[in-house]
């Protein structure tokens, strides 16, 4: 169900930006996600392929582009990327790190 939500948020964004350009349908959506937002690719895709029904984004081809996990380190102040299994900072390898990126989900744009 939480994912469910999710998309149908996505599609109302891609709704309004398909109204505002006067497009009658949608060829494809573009989506950025992160590996922390909750949501894995899979999921997401298997939403949407049932939210878009009925919609103007019903025969869009959707894109997901990865987006990487960035931290800030407490410690030395570096900014790291860094993957879901170790969010330690790789400069000096301290694990006191902020999360600056990788819990998102965003509408990157469409093609109509
Ligand atoms: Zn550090």
């Amino acid at each position: 169900m939480h994912e469910s939500s999710i998309c149908r948020g996505l599609l109302q964004q891609v709704e309004t930006l398909a109204h505002e350009q006067n497009a009658a349908s949608i060829k494809r959506i573009t989506v950025r996600l992160g590996p922390l937002s909750g949501i894995t690719p899979w999921q997401l895709e298997e939403a949407y392929n049932h939210t878009r029904q009925g919609t103007t984004a019903e025969y869009a081809e959707l894109i997901i582009e990865h987006a990487p996990i960035r931290v800030k380190c407490k410690q030395c102040n570096a900014e790291s990327e860094v993957t879901l299994d170790d969010l330690n900072c790789t400069h000096c390898g301290d694990s006191q790190t902020t999360l600056l990126s990788g819990e998102e989900l965003i509408l990157v744009g469409i093609t109509v």
